[in-house]
């Protein structure tokens, strides 16, 4: 393959858009803040600070956004406050649910537009949401839809925030039959590459860790990083002192597959990006996830099988093959059975973990980004249950 994908990394660092532009972040939002943040930002209305707990434990404490329903806040200021600390972020254009009710996908429109996509998923045992952290995305791999239509604009932390205490509330009403009514997980497995939009990402792990009022209380162990392997964000993610889960997009164990398949790997090769990886396995003690996704006659040979398996014999790893899930118009399919079979096979004769991603939401099933890729209003014949059948592994 001669021809290489082209990556703008300098964009991602920057927050501009493609063509230049400055990308237009939403209203501020409570989940923006700390709750220092918050308690000045309700004494500049005039109001007594400690109201801004009080509407913080409504938001990540009960999952309350609607003022009405905020009687300890006095009637005559309800309105100035919540406007101020809790602007709508998320508009839903469309709702998908399968797997009888217990897999949800919400479209969202962005307040400038810009669309993104989430989806919980319920499980007897636990509820996970699967969030977007960038609208679109700058990474241009080959193989995904959102990789197809470029970078709009990174997430605001509440934008971030915000569709994880959604489908909290969702939970809690007991939205998920047959599933526990607190959402416990979160995989940052939806649009977007995390660690381009690392400070939002990281005061969003903390928001969703903190404990209400300051924040939604959840288990740091119980949330997943994907990242495509920017080495310098994983170096920054492990001195952070956080204990989430790290997940690894290789999709090929060489680097002339790789730098086609994750162009990032022109900038970082897999030596170097398994290297840090590694590192954050051993500083944190957490199993890294090696997400690989089985493309017929591109990445799912034997040898590379094996190769893989060289690499991550002995260390602090897991592999994750996801049968791929092929964008509209693809020249790519998934790997067929037995050859996936063979492949798992290898991996665990090389004494690697391996797990294969089940077809769960395959009724609302399409690639990565389909549902935004469209404009919302004309949906494809084919919708996103991709988000949900990649996240489901991380949460055994
Ligand atoms: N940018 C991050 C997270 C978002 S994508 C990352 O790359 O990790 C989450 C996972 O889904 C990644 O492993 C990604 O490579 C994979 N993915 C994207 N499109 C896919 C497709 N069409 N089929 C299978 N996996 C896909």
């Amino acid at each position: 393959m001669t021809q290489l994908p082209v990556l703008n990394l300098s964009s991602e660092a920057t927050g501009t858009t493609r063509d230049g532009r400055r990308a237009s972040l939403p209203p501020r939002h409570l989940a923006d803040l700390d709750l220092a943040g918050r308690r000045a930002a309700v004494a500049e209305l005039g109001e007594q600070a400690f109201r801004a707990g009080q509407v913080s434990a409504h938001y990540f404490g009960r999952l309350i956004r609607d003022p009405a329903e905020m009687t300890d806040l006095p009637a005559r200021s309800r309105a100035a406050i919540t406007d101020a600390l809790l602007p709508k972020l998320l508009h839903p254009v469309r709702e998908l649910a399968t797997d009888s009710g217990t897999t949800r996908k919400t479209l969202w429109r962005l307040h400038d537009g810009s669309l993104v996509e989430s989806v919980l998923m319920g499980y007897p045992d636990r509820v996970t949401v699967c969030v977007s952290s960038q609208a679109g995305c700058g990474m241009a791999c080959p193989f995904c839809a959102t990789g197809q239509a470029g970078l709009t604009r990174n997430l605001s932390t509440a934008e971030i925030v915000d569709q994880v205490v959604w489908f909290a509330g969702q939970a809690a009403q007991g939205a998920l039959p047959g599933c526990p009514d607190r959402l416990s997980r979160v995989v940052f497995m939806g649009m977007g590459e995390p660690l381009a939009n690392y400070n939002r990402v990281i005061a969003a792990v903390r928001r969703l860790t903190e404990p209400a009022p300051e924040g939604l209380g959840l288990s740091q162990r119980h949330i997943t990083v994907s990242t495509v392997g920017l080495v310098p964000g994983i170096r920054r993610l492990t001195e952070e002192g956080l204990s989430v889960t790290l997940a690894l997009s290789l999709h090929a164990p060489d680097d002339d597959l790789r730098d086609t398949l994750v162009p990032v790997n022109q900038r970082w090769k897999v030596a170097e990006v398994l290297d840090a990886a590694f590192e954050y396995a051993a500083r944190t003690g957490r199993r890294v996830s090696i997400e690989y996704a089985m493309i017929r006659d591109v990445n799912d040979h034997p040898w590379r099988a094996d190769l893989l398996g060289r690499l991550l014999s002995g260390r602090l790893a897991h592999v994750n093959l996801i049968p791929l899930n092929p964008t509209p118009g693809s020249k790519w399919d998934a790997s067929p059975k037995p050859v996936e079979r063979e492949f798992v096979r290898r991996l665990r004769a090389a004494g690697v973990a391996t797990t294969v991603r089940d077809t769960r939401g395959r009724e609302i099933d399409g690639a990565c980004g389909q549902l935004a890729a469209s404009d919302g209003g004309k949906v494809g014949e084919r919708q996103d249950g991709l988000l949900a059948r990649r996240a489901n592994e991380e949460t055994q």
